[in-house]
């Protein structure tokens, strides 16, 4: 964190249950984190001031095994913080149920491509003085009951906040909850207003001023999917006196806090991650003004070598500027087709080596890897065999690559593996396909570049954004998509790949979406791909030039700087 002495200085703290970083780093399981890891990444090289906040999670998300069936165990992805990051004077301490609980931090600093550094602080409490339950608090993500959880969450709003304040007293600072995980930081700013006021309930004047330095990002179009805790579990955690203080804040319903629910109340500017999303989220949340900033992946972390290596010869700006790859359009088809073939080969030598099974380099390959959950349809594919099969034979083969990981309580998920494994039994040589364990940030890059089809099936309107799609239009893969999340704005069919079923309002029956998707592989993508290769590559290309030229991280915090982040600098905006 910069610390300048003289005028207050504006800092953005970016709090993030969850950040993606480094494969190394196991601290993320999906979506939200790669998001959080490129934002930061992307605000380095833009030269933001900014800090990136999360918990350390020493047992890692999980290593996945799967066993010939696809059932899924896990075993722990442990790792040693103190082996790759920088500890952190000073530390802080929370009340946890009354007990006080020392929070310390890691550093993990990016740099960005001009050298400016953003640091990312791990917090920890795993330190002899905190009980041995206390210990435990930051090592799994996404684990336990609601009880654990609730306390991770005050590890990483409530320590969080103390941290950047002991890091930064001087500073003016934003806070950025993604998600809503972290809003509590909402309730520690609270009291130190209401400290410093005098008064001994929230005024408006107190909830106004603790809003003016909050923006918050919400990620889920599902009401389940908001974290919500029982109140009598909320008093109990962060004792009667605070608990009140949240019930006089008005956000809590059903006998309940919500999550979301505190963050909106407590945010300046809201906004959801997709344009559609932005629709679905006002839709949810009418009282609030949700406005909507598009994802984007961190274009130099997901394109791969062979395509790097072209960018860099054809348009050299694409690293500092994004917005050149636009001019992706002037390089020549038998040039886009030769790097694509070079990250197919990379693909499959993994594939290889990670299963033993050797794919065709000269079949359509599609990729399809996710969080294996039940409404991304990971299943949908194959829901007619035979069709599957019989255009395959006739059109042309096909092959296919599958990963994820289901989180160990989604017996759903889990299932839908096991699904993909009988599929795969049942296909055998005719739809040859292979399931990799243990998708990661290092999987996911080298699969959405080296496959020929980006697959994705979510059901309508449940992917907030989605963003595995955009590393794929990058490396040149056009995506086969339901429309729904990111694919709505980058869908141009024909242009950047296909769209599933269609835009109408009323969710489509999974049967329907499951023609769809064959009749565009059997009328439109595998005539194409077989028959007109250079067209194919027109299509790659296009890819490049209109989606990934757009949904990068610069552009995205690009547009953070400039509806978010500087809105608040309290130029009597209101
Ligand atoms: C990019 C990425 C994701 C997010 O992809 P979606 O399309 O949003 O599901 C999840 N996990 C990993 C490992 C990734 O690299």
């Amino acid at each position: 964190m910069h610390q300048r002495s003289g005028s207050p200085f504006k800092t953005i703290a970016y709090f993030s249950m969850e950040v993606g970083l480094d494969p190394s780093v196991p601290t993320y399981s999906g979506g939200l984190g790669i998001l959080a890891g490129d934002t930061l990444r992307s605000a380095a090289d833009l030269g933001l001031s900014i800090a990136g906040v999360t918990l350390v999670y020493r047992q890692g998300y999980f290593r996945q095994h799967l066993d010939s069936q696809g059932n899924q165990t896990e075993s722990p992805a442990a790792w040693t913080p103190e082996e790759i990051l920088e500890p952190v004077e000073p530390q802080v301490t929370i009340a946890i149920e009354g007990r006080q609980v020392k929070v310390r931090a890691w550093r993990y600093e990016i740099q960005g491509l001009s050298g400016h550094k953003v640091p990312v602080y791990f917090l920890d409490t795993a330190l002899p003085e905190n009980s041995p339950w206390d210990q435990t608090l930051t090592d799994h993500l996404y684990g336990g009951d609601s009880h654990y959880r609730l306390c991770q969450e005050v590890v990483l709003g409530m320590g969080g906040m103390a941290l950047i304040s002991a890091l930064a007293p001087e500073d003016r600072v934003i806070y950025h909850m993604n998600e809503g995980h972290s809003a509590l930081l909402t309730l520690s700013l609270l009291e130190s207003g209401i400290q410093s006021g005098g008064s001994p309930a929230p005024t408006e004047a107190d909830v106004e001023a603790v809003r003016q330095q909050c923006v918050f990002t919400t990620h889920t179009p599902v009401p389940a999917g908001h974290d919500k805790f029982h109140w009598d579990l909320v008093s109990k955690v962060l004792g009667p006196e605070r608990a009140d203080l949240l019930k006089a804040s008005n956000c809590c319903f059903d006998g309940s806090l919500n999550m979301t629910y505190l963050a909106l109340r407590f945010a300046r500017y809201i906004n959801g991650v997709a344009m559609r999303h932005g629709e679905i989220s006002t839709g949810m949340f009418p009282d609030y003004p949700i406005d909507a900033i598009t994802n984007g992946v961190h274009a130099v972390t997901w394109t791969s070598p062979s395509f790097a290596a072209l960018f860099d010869r054809r348009i050299p700006e694409w690293r500092q500027d994004n917005f050149y790859l636009r001019y992706a359009v002037g390089i020549s088809l038998p040039e886009i087709a030769a790097t694509h073939a070079l990250a197919k080969q990379a693909m499959l030598a993994e594939v290889e080596r990670r299963s033993g099974v050797q794919l065709s380099e000269n079949v359509f390959t599609i990729g399809f890897a996710r969080r294996a959950t039940t409404y991304k349809r990971q299943d949908l594919l194959f829901s007619d065999l035979d069709r599957l099969r019989g255009l395959a034979r006739q059109v042309g083969p096909l092959q296919v690559v599958y990963g994820g990981k289901a989180h160990p309580q989604d017996e759903g998920g889990k299932d839908m593996i096991r699904r993909v494994f009988q599929a795969t039994g049942m296909l055998g040589e005719s739809v040859r396909m292979v399931y990799l364990e243990n998708y990661d940030m290092a999987l996911g890059k080298i699969l959405c570049a080296g496959v020929d089809l980006w697959l994705n099936t979510p059901l309508r309107p449940q992917e907030a954004s989605g963003t595995s799609g955009m590393k794929s239009a990058l490396n040149g893969v056009p995506s086969l998509s339901v429309l729904d999340g990111w694919w709505v704005e980058g869908h141009v069919e024909h242009a950047t790949g296909w769209a599933i079923g269609d835009d109408s309002t009323n969710p489509a029956e999974a049967s329907q979406d499951a023609a769809s998707l064959y009749d565009k592989l059997e009328r439109v993508i595998l005539p194409l791909y077989y028959g007109k290769p250079e067209a194919y590559a027109k299509v790659r290309r296009s890819a490049i030039a209109l989606n990934g030229s757009f949904f990068n991280t610069q552009r995205m915090v690009s547009q953070y700087v400039t509806n978010a982040y500087s809105i608040l600098e309290g130029n009597g905006l209101k």
